[in-house]
């Protein structure tokens, strides 16, 4: 199959320039609290600064993917004098430690790149670090456009299951105009798709979208058909014919 350009955001780190002071950790942890900025917990951050103190270590690492078991490979590493194992590079949320896990309820955290309406300029923790650790970036990679449809149609789905086919069709034809401006009514729904946009391109992900939808559009139009049917029946049934038409007549002669 063919390939296709996807565009991805990244947090670029370097290590060295790390001092340890969590700042990070703690932006990361108020941006996500609920209301926002209203507390702070570093145990909560999807970035966790992971620490040797003797031997000065500071090492930063991203909250990734949840995985359902340990991995069965682990190595001890050696970098400019400091000792490293595998687990302190390693961005998943496994069953083998309690890094990026809510502490209360052990729910999987995961960096979102601090998604939100409008979007930020930049991530929190790249904002905060004064020491130029973090740097963002945008990338562009080549990938196979059956892994970028199977990516797109999951998450449309998603949105499809939880908002219905209306509100997912209205909101990608309102992004194609050009004085769309970002919505709050539905956040995730904005940010979800924008985020499908600014990866794979606004075109492509709305030719999928429609795709999907055609058939799910007809069938919600069927059943409001039907449900207009239904409730039409019960107001004859209680006032008759007669006085129900005679009834829509005037509502339309009054404009
Ligand atoms: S804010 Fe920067 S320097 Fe401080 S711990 Fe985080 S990455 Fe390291
Ligand atoms: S990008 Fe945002 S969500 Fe990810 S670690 Fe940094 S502050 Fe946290």
């Amino acid at each position: 199959m063919a390939k296709i350009l996807k565009k991805t955001k990244i947090i670029k780190v370097d290590a060295d320039k790390c001092t340890g002071c969590r700042t990070c950790e703690i932006m990361c942890s108020a941006f996500h609290a609920t209301p926002k900025y209203s507390s702070n917990n570093p145990a909560k951050a999807r970035i966790q600064i992971i620490t040797d103190r003797l031997n000065n270590k500071w090492l930063p690492v991203f909250a990734g993917e949840y995985v359902p078991a340990e991995c069965m490979g682990k190595n001890k590493y050696i970098i400019d004098g400091k000792e490293y194992d595998e687990c302190d590079f390693c961005r998943v949320v496994c069953p083998s430690r309690d890094l990026f896990k809510e502490p209360d309820s052990g729910f999987p955290l995961k960096c979102d790149m601090c998604e939100d309406v409008p979007p930020l300029e930049e991530p929190m923790c790249v904002q905060w670090c004064i020491n130029d650790v973090l740097t963002y970036e945008e990338i562009e990679e080549e990938v196979e456009e059956e892994d970028a449809l199977k990516d797109i149609e999951t998450k449309v789905q998603l949105l499809i299951d939880k908002y219905g086919v209306k509100d997912i069709v209205d909101k990608i034809t309102r992004m194609t105009r050009d004085d769309y401006q970002e919505e709050v009514e539905q956040p995730e729904v904005e940010i979800r798709l924008r985020s499908l946009v600014d990866q794979y391109g606004l075109d492509y992900v709305k030719d999928i979208i429609e795709r999907m939808t055609q058939g799910g559009s007809k069938k919600e139009a069927a059943a409001e058909q039907e449900e207009l049917e239904k409730k039409l029946h019960s107001l004859v049934d209680k006032y008759g014919l007669e006085y129900v038409v005679d009834k829509i007549t005037r509502m339309t002669q009054s404009g």
